[in-house]
């Protein structure tokens, strides 16, 4: 990966690159996967169970996918996700999955090189993105084949591996291996260099003309730091004609808000508690770890802290049968692990004490300060308030999309640009079809920033960009 850095970023360019993608999790792999010339068909024989969809595939036998109008295939389509595209591209991949089925995917892919277009995915971490920062002993929520990319099913890898599922999920750190092998195993490494971090994107007015009658396209000029192998930090700047955000919503934890929230025992990753374990900072004797939040990461750190005997408090603001908490909406079947710290904070709480020991929930509690003696204040529904002191606080309360190398931290490219950008109530504005921003010509978002927030479904935005930048490039075959 190393040399790649330096080919790539060492390299004086006199022609802009065609794409840049910022971000190599599933989505940035994903794209760079179809750029890299493998195109997608419908095979002759398949028959979709979806009547509507087989009648339409029908309509263009032999035609690419990518060359096929996205907005009519998807048109009619539902499922758990809001975009066509991405309904699209998972019903072609895994044709009766949300019905329970196993049905093969009715896609066959073909390597067309000559319809390659030159692209670079910069990254801060390894190929996989937020999967590197998962704790890897974590079981994915989703099964695993949802977890997969195009054309390498994650079931069959995992055999490769001479692994099993647990209970059709796979572990985060299965997953993470597994997208690094795939850029591995589809030759795309040369397009990738990891630890390349982008600090500002800039683009000014549309380069003039251009060959092959292309529609004049404003460059976009992208720098930022490569840490090297003894590592220092290089900077580098680029140059390029389309840009595609690709990068999560995971770099930024939501903070608190209260004083104290900057005291050196407060953090915001589960790794924190690993390294305290790890180091003996917090041990089954040690006072209690603070577990803030009631979502499937808070839930996750009270089974990891759990496992290690470490005794935790668990406070969150709802009370734990508030329809909108997560664990209300999880099959209890399905999610054993999940539905125990459920129960534990139902009948492990300070309004009904229990005999339990190293667990105590405090639900509809706010946190009003962290003092530097390691106690917590909190404000109990009725106003009054109660003092803990704590070993260690994890705050897990969900991140935010941290666009701030953009101009204006991304905020004009919103739904509502008012408001805060968020994955889920105010993502980036694009158009549906092509994903590329409705304020912006040349600048794409995919994955949770466009408002895609599961990996099955992050994969439709690639399809739909690739598509719209194949037509852009006219590197359609004649
Ligand atoms: C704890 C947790 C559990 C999850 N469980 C599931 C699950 O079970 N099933 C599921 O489908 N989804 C799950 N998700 C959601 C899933 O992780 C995302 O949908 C998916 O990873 C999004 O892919 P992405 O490629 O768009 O972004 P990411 O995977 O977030 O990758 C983006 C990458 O870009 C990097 N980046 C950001 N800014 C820059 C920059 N300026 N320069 C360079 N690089 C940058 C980031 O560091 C990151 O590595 C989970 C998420 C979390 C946090």
């Amino acid at each position: 990966m190393n040399s790649h850095r330096r080919d790539h970023l060492g390299t004086d360019r006199s022609e802009p690159l065609p794409v840049l993608i910022i971000g190599n999790g599933p989505s940035g792999i994903c794209l760079s996967y179809l750029l890299s010339g493998y195109t997608p068909y419908v095979r002759p024989d398949a028959v979709h169970p979806h009547p509507l969809l087989q009648r339409k595939l029908a309509e263009a036998p032999g035609v690419s996918l990518l060359d096929q109008d996205l907005d009519y295939l998807s048109e009619g389509l539902e499922g758990r996700c809001q975009s066509p595209v991405a309904l699209l591209f998972d019903a072609l991949l895994r044709p009766d999955t949300d019905f329970g089925g196993n049905m093969e995917s009715v896609l066959t892919w073909k390597h067309q090189k000559e319809r390659a277009i030159p692209h670079m995915v910069l990254g801060r971490n390894l190929p996989g993105g937020a999967w590197h920062s998962i704790e890897g002993s974590m079981v994915t929520l989703s099964q695993g084949q949802w977890m997969g990319l195009p054309d390498l099913q994650v079931k069959e890898w995992i055999r490769r591996k001479r692994r099993g599922l647990r209970n059709s999920r796979a572990t985060a750190g299965d997953i993470a291996h597994y997208y690094r092998d795939y850029v591995t195993k589809k030759d795309l490494g040369r397009n990738f260099v990891s630890g390349a971090v982008v600090t500002a994107v800039e683009w000014g007015t549309p380069e003039s003309g251009g060959s092959g009658g292309r529609e004049p396209s404003p460059l976009f000029q992208v720098s930022g730091f490569v840490t090297t192998e003894d590592q220092s930090r290089r900077p580098f700047s680029l140059c390029a004609r389309n840009v595609v955000l690709a990068t999560g919503t995971s770099d930024s934890p939501a903070r608190l808000g209260v004083p104290g929230e900057a005291l050196p025992f407060v953090h915001y990753e589960l790794a924190a508690l690993e390294a305290a374990v790890r180091a003996g900072a917090v041990t089954p004797a040690s006072g209690p770890v603070l577990i803030v939040g009631a979502g499937l990461s808070a839930a996750d750190a009270v089974l990891y802290a759990r496992h290690c005997n470490i005794p935790v408090i668990h406070t969150f603001r709802r009370p734990v049968d508030d329809p909108g908490l997560v664990f209300n909406q999880l099959p209890k079947m399905l999610y054993p692990e999940y539905h125990k710290v459920h129960q534990m904070m139902r009948e492990q709480s300070i309004l009904s004490p229990s005999p339990y020991e190293g667990y105590l929930s405090l639900p509809e509690h706010r946190l009003l300060l962290f003092k530097a003696d390691r106690q917590a204040v909190f404000q109990d529904r009725d106003g009054l308030q109660k003092v803990f002191g704590v070993a260690l606080v994890l705050v897990l309360i969900g991140s935010h999309p941290d666009l701030s190398f953009l101009p204006g931290a991304g905020a004009d490219l919103a739904m509502d640009p008012d408001q805060p950008l968020s994955a889920k109530r105010n993502p980036i504005d694009v158009d549906p079809f092509t994903y590329q921003s409705t304020r912006q010509e040349g600048l794409y978002a995919v994955g949770p920033l466009a408002g895609d927030n599961f990996v099955r479904f992050v994969q439709g935005g690639a399809l739909a960009v690739a598509s719209s930048l194949l037509r852009k490039e006219a590197r359609k075959p004649p």
